[in-house]
């Protein structure tokens, strides 16, 4: 048995410091990037945010929502779309705002297979997602699909260390998704025992990756704007959001009424609700549970999105950055014990 020391931090433990700049407003920060992938080649310009390829958020409407948005916002779709409902999507919406997600099992294989035999082959983003990304087969896998997609952009995860993001990045993955247990409805810590804190987690992984011309995704536990600013500070290139995204209209989701208010059910993938929906399908997908809960119905996605693309863009204005892109090396984080003040309520 071993003790690490050194303090490992999380998104509630820092605050960025404030730096003199020029900037007179927040409307001149270009928070989009532009990334050129290392396997695929492929180009990406836009804002780095990911919607969760989780039930309620990682959907064809909340995809269509970001083609009309016009930032490059992307989602991780949902694993249970149908062939026929994956292609007539990419048909018509094109593929620069999604990502095909899959698991490590043969039947994703299988119905991937019967995909890529109806678009000539051609797949531009694909997120192989799992729970554990210590495994070998799973290293095995990324290596496979690398092999069978050469010009496919490959984001795999997750993990949280290092050691394991380089040898996701040598075996084929463009992009590392980096998060253990810090997601807003996920037990992982709780039923296991098992994660790092997410800041860390992010520092450490982007460093490893950027050595090596890959990226990294910062995938859970971000709760406000804020975090997101945080998460690019830290290194993040991409951060995945999953609750700070659902609830909303495009989350092809029954809405009920409770009390005379409205609510909407959203679950960890790995949750019972999620296996009852999806029987046999996500069983592997999780290595603990998830939780089920419900949260107040928030309308359309829009203003949530202005809410985060602003958040970020003050960030910048902040601590002088003119782009996303400048932000890490200007981002400074002080420890803090306290870091909102919530007198009036959390919200
Ligand atoms: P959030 O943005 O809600 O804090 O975190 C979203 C992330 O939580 C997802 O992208 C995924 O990595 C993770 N996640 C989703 N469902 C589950 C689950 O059932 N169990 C666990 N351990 N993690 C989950």
């Amino acid at each position: 048995m071993r003790i690490e020391q050194d303090i490992k931090l999380d998104f509630k433990d820092v605050l960025i410091r404030p730096k003199r700049s020029t900037l007179a407003s927040r409307r001149e920060v270009d928070i989009k990037r532009r990334y050129t992938f290392k396997w695929s080649g492929r180009e990406y310009h836009g804002v780095p945010i990911i919607a969760a390829n989780m039930d309620g958020v990682g959907t064809f409407s909340m995809a269509k929502a970001f083609v009309a948005d016009g930032n490059g916002l992307t989602a991780a779709l949902v694993k249970h779309y149908e062939v026929d409902e994956l292609v007539d999507f990419y048909t018509e919406n094109g593929s620069d705002n999604v990502w095909y997600s899959i698991g490590v099992t043969e039947r994703d294989v299988e119905k991937l297979d019967r995909f890529l035999a109806k678009t000539d082959g051609k797949l531009d983003k694909l997120c192989i997602d799992v729970a554990n990304g210590y495994s070998e087969p799973f290293a095995d896998f990324v290596k496979r699909m690398r092999d069978k997609l050469p010009e496919t952009t490959i984001m795999a995860g997750n993990v949280v260390t290092g050691e394991m993001v380089e040898e996701l990045v040598l075996g084929g993955a463009d992009v590392v998704k980096v998060g253990i247990g810090p997601g807003s409805v996920c037990t992982t810590r709780k039923m296991t025992g098992v994660g790092y804190p997410q800041l860390s987690a992010v520092i450490e992984c982007a460093d490893a990756a950027h050595g090596l011309k890959g990226f990294v995704c910062a995938d859970g536990g971000c709760t406000v704007p804020g975090d997101l600013a945080k998460a690019f500070g830290a290194g993040a290139d991409f951060v995945m959001l999953g609750g700070m995204l659902a609830g909303h209209e495009q989350s092809e989701t029954e809405v009920v009424e409770i009390d005379g208010k409205k609510f909407l059910e959203f679950y960890g993938m790995s949750s019972s609700t999620a296996m009852n929906k999806h029987a046999g399908g996500v069983a592997e997908y999780r290595a603990s549970e998830g939780k089920t809960v419900h949260i107040p119905y928030r309308g359309p996605i829009e203003p949530t999105l202005q809410d985060v693309l602003g958040g970020i863009r003050s960030a910048c204005t902040y601590v002088g950055a003119v782009e996303l892109k400048e932000l890490s090396k200007r981002t400074t984080f002080v420890r803090v014990t306290q870091q909102i003040n919530n007198v009036f309520g959390s919200s």
